[in-house]
């Protein structure tokens, strides 16, 4: 039983959904918390442990999944990314709006935990532009930046499993959309 709402905010790499939740966060939102995912990717420069993502060792992963303190996980590229339990649990208990930003594989399987929970798809107006932002980010290699136009090809597929769906064109009409998706929850 679960008093809050999970809210799965999912999309291809490069479809803007740090961008969307940092806009979004900007202004105070009453009763809506973000979880922080375990990785075992290397931080980004700008990326702080513990806001953006816990950062741990492969070793610590394989433990957490092992301890059950994971509610999904998944291998994306080269690394580990999953969603610690507890704190998911402790939100929602508290009647809250819990947003999980996470990739489709994930999605689809939180879905199958929380049936009621609610699937935001965010996708970029073009192929195009997604390659453009990839590049742009300037945060992976070319190899890196391959593998993951290849995922968000697959993923874009799966648009058709989520219950809206945000066009990433202009980011302020994108943090709207997600704010009147949130607040229709609340
Ligand atoms: P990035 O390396 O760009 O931060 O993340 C790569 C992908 O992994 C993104 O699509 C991101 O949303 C996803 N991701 C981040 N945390 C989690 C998580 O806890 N579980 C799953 N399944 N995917 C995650």
């Amino acid at each position: 039983m679960t008093g809050g709402r999970l809210i799965v905010f999912s999309g291809p790499s490069g479809a803007g959904k740090d961008s969307v939740l940092e806009e979004y966060f900007k202004t105070e939102h009453k009763g809506v918390w973000k979880s922080v995912s375990y990785t075992t990717r290397p931080a980004r420069e700008n990326e702080r442990d513990g806001i953006d993502y816990n950062f741990i060792s492969v070793d610590e992963f394989e433990d957490n999944i092992r301890n059950g303190n994971v509610l999904e996980y998944t291998k994306y590229g080269l690394n580990y990314y999953g969603t610690p339990k507890a704190p998911v649990d402790e939100h929602l208990k508290k009647g809250e709006i819990v947003i999980l930003k996470i990739e489709v594989n994930g999605a689809a399987n939180i879905k199958k935990i929380y049936p009621d929970s609610v699937a935001v798809f965010i996708t970029p107006p073009s192929v195009e532009v997604l390659e453009k932002r990839l590049r742009s980010r300037g945060t992976e290699s070319e190899e890196d930046i391959s593998r993951r136009l290849e995922i968000a090809l697959k993923e874009l597929e799966n648009k058709k499993n989520y219950d809206h769906v945000i066009i990433n064109d202009k980011l302020e009409d994108a943090v709207n959309d997600l704010d009147r998706i949130v607040r229709s929850y609340q």
